[in-house]
């Protein structure tokens, strides 16, 4: 019987280098796994992002539920990942990870992978935390899975980093490889919560996460970015938690024209925003002028 490694390296010859269905597979790229909230009605993957370097993945944005279907969709591997972020750990920002995790068994991953996320409270787990809730070896929810937190039992390690930061900290996580994370603390109710920049080649990219936008991180955060990824959870008008967990499409204007960035993208689209797409961007409109696009499950934004 050939062994496992040598049946790996067959199908990898036999495969087609993998890229991005709707992606072209050359430079960076942005792919949206899932354009949703939590809501499964709208057919939406919830939230799950994709960066491609050269039809190579190199870095997740949560998993939200639905997501690890669309990774697949895409050729992605979770074998070519350098790094996975998660904006927070409400279910539909991280519910298919586990899923992501086991679908790796079935690949030739040796190198570890590091996974950030923000720091715990009462009801949420730190990034440490949520990895050992899931793979603990006595308590984890997928204990048969514990070989991927425990070094030397598998064949590689997810490396838990919690992000701690002060109330207006920027701070880089991560840099190797031309390729770097800066995080910053956002408000999104109680829930500890935190956007990214991704900096990579030349282009920036930024995602908000969920959050009201109401504490000025942002507007640093995605200064000049090339793509600017917010969420569009509440319709303009939006009240009560809504707004004090949302961001309306006014305060993304705001923030989109403050910071200057260069595309705005649209993502995180609840039924209650779903048919308020002209009023929502004419209330982007009346402060950002730059090109805007509302997201759908796979669309691919190339970086140039
Ligand atoms: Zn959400």
């Amino acid at each position: 019987m050939p062994s496992r490694k040598l049946l790996l390296l067959l199908l990898a010859l036999c495969t087609p280098p993998s890229y991005a269905t709707n992606c072209t597979g050359k430079g960076i790229e942005m792919q949206v796994l899932g354009s949703g909230g939590p809501e499964t009605q709208d057919k939406r993957a919830s939230s799950s992002y994709l960066i491609w370097q050269d039809g190579k993945a190199r870095v997740l944005v949560d998993s939200g539920g639905g997501s690890a279907l669309r990774f697949g969709q895409t050729g992605a591997n979770m074998a070519d990942l350098d790094l996975i972020l998660f904006t927070h750990f409400h279910a539909d920002h991280s519910a298919d990870f586990p899923a992501l995790v086991k679908s790796s068994y079935f690949e030739d991953r040796q190198r570890n992978l590091p996974v950030y996320g923000p720091a715990g409270n009462d009801t949420f787990p730190s990034a440490s935390e949520f990895l050992r809730d899931l793979f603990d070896a006595k308590h984890g929810a997928f204990r048969y899975l514990s070989e991927y937190i425990t070094p030397g039992e598998g064949s590689y390690i997810l490396e838990p980093h919690t992000v701690k930061l002060s109330a207006k900290e920027i701070r880089r996580e991560y840099s190797a490889n031309g390729l770097s994370a800066d995080a910053a603390t956002v408000i999104h109710g109680s829930v500890p919560a935190l956007a990214w920049r991704i900096q990579i080649g030349s282009q920036r990219i930024v995602f908000s996460g969920d959050t009201n936008g109401n504490n000025g991180n942002l507007e640093k955060l995605a200064a000049q970015a090339d793509l600017f990824i917010a969420h569009n959870a509440v319709p303009e008008g939006a009240t009560g938690a809504a707004r004090s967990l949302h961001m309306p499409p006014s305060v993304i204007g705001r923030i989109a024209a403050t910071a200057g960035v260069k595309r705005l993208i649209l993502s995180h689209r609840m039924l209650r925003t779903l048919g308020q797409e002209p009023e929502t961007l004419a209330a982007i409109a009346k402060r950002y002028q730059g090109p805007t696009t509302f997201a759908d499950d796979l669309d691919c934004f190339a970086l140039h």
